[in-house]
């Protein structure tokens, strides 16, 4: 008998009806003779409307009360599941996070696992029912509190609880085919991927993915779960993301020939913000991102121009999420006397473009290729930063979608036919 967790995000239990089809494909796979455990999203836009009627009621709402809100989304679902299954004839349970052992820390709206301890889950598994537990939650000891794990963070859950029960697969339902070579909403060529290294799925998800809620990929990789992305709308094959035994091996030790290429990302949701005249001295970068760590930001791409010697003075850029921006340059402008840097720069119209694929460990001219791409498609590159298997570009944001398309073609990842794309957000 085999232990499979799946997960189902918002856009697949939206309504009564999409409830009770996927409570059919549930019960499926527990006909079929597996143990199963689901990790449940809230229906459709919940979370978001519960996020609006919070700011309705305060333009600051306390995150305690806030987390106590938003969990309320997953507890519908849950227990509407349950109950579908129950009617089917099966035997179903929900469980909050609390009551699956989802322990966290107390950082609420964006708390991390600590510890799972499922054994309620498992109880209900030796007693021949269905799990239902609810994605995005936890609790925590210290405080005894509820808390959330950050938008999409159902995804996490379902991992979690993959790894803790030592399941045999993990799947994970969306509105989606499975992950692509690039988004089909932006490059209409875009093709399915069959599998796909986890530390390349990171690097699409940090270059904007969405897909997959980037932590999941983190704990998956960390705790050696294979995740198969798949649609709970038909019965594609999805797509695999497997951990590597070892460089250039599958998740079972045998050897894969890697892409040079997996695919292309691309992501509107940046901003730069450029500290101009900054002394040419050390101590200076470690300053000024120690004021910008205090705000929280997630910084990602970093440049620094060269200075100029006349006036022994440079200019450092880097890009973070839109939304972290004014409590960045807020804190910048508060220490700018001992900082001694000259002005700011908010620029928030960049698109950036993320090519990924292991195989650029052992293949040379990717980037030249790229650039080359760019520059026959007349874009101008603003940054550049690379890592093992990734270049990301910043462009202007209006290009970005251009970019996407010209690269895609350029590296031969575009399919014989458009990708369709059904309704949703990906969640
Ligand atoms: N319902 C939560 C959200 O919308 C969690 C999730 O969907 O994974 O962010
Ligand atoms: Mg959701």
């Amino acid at each position: 008998m085999a232990l499979i967790v799946q997960k189902f995000g918002g856009s697949s239990v939206a309504d009564a009806e999409s409830i009770k089809r996927v409570a059919k494909r549930i019960v499926e796979t527990r006909k079929a003779g597996n143990e199963v455990v689901v990790a449940v999203s809230a229906m459709g836009d919940t979370t978001d409307n519960l996020l609006d009627l919070a700011h309705e009621v305060t333009l600051l709402p306390a995150p305690r009360e806030l987390d106590m809100l938003l969990t309320a989304g997953e507890r519908i679902s849950m227990a509407l599941l349950a109950m579908a299954i129950k009617s089917m004839g099966f035997d179903a349970r929900s469980f909050t996070g609390s009551q699956a052992g989802m322990i966290t820390d107390a950082q609420h709206g964006s708390a991390r696992i600590v510890d799972v301890t499922p054994g309620r889950v498992r109880g209900a598994l030796d007693e021949g029912a269905i799990a239902i537990v609810a994605g995005f939650q936890g609790f925590n000891r210290g405080t005894g509190d509820i808390t959330t794990l950050g938008r999409g963070g159902s995804d996490t859950t379902a991992v979690a609880l993959a790894a803790a029960l030592e399941a045999d697969t993990c799947e994970i339902y969306t509105d989606v085919d499975g992950i692509f070579t690039a988004d089909p909403r932006i490059v209409p060529r875009a093709r399915p991927i069959r599998r796909i290294s986890s530390e390349e799925m990171l690097e699409l998800a940090a270059g904007g993915a969405k897909v997959l809620h980037i932590r999941a990929v983190e704990y998956a990789r960390r705790h050696g779960v294979t995740l198969h992305v798949r649609s709970s709308f038909n019965n594609k094959e999805g797509t695999i993301v497997y951990n590597p035994a070892a460089p250039g091996q599958d998740e079972n030790g045998d050897p894969v020939e890697e892409p040079v290429i997996a695919g292309v990302a691309t992501d509107l949701g940046e901003a730069k913000i450029t500290v101009v005249g900054v002394r040419d001295e050390p101590g200076r970068a470690a300053e000024i991102f120690t004021t910008v760590a205090r705000t929280g930001a997630n910084i990602d791409m970093i440049v620094q121009n060269v200075s100029a010697a006349a006036t022994g003075l440079t200019d450092i850029s880097f890009t973070l999420p839109k939304a972290s921006a004014g409590a960045v340059i807020a804190a910048l402008t508060a220490d700018q006397s001992r900082l001694g840097y000259l002005t700011l720069q908010h620029d928030d119209q960049i698109g950036k473009l993320a090519l990924v694929g292991a195989g650029m460990r052992t293949n040379s001219g990717v980037s030249a290729q790229l650039f080359r791409a760019l520059a026959d498609a007349g874009i101008n590159i603003e940054m550049i930063s690379t890592s093992e298997i990734r270049i990301s570009v910043v462009t202007r944001a209006d290009s970005v979608q251009a970019a996407a398309i010209a690269v895609h073609t350029a590296f031969g990842l575009d399919a014989d036919t458009e990708a369709i794309v059904y309704a949703g957000t990906g969640r």
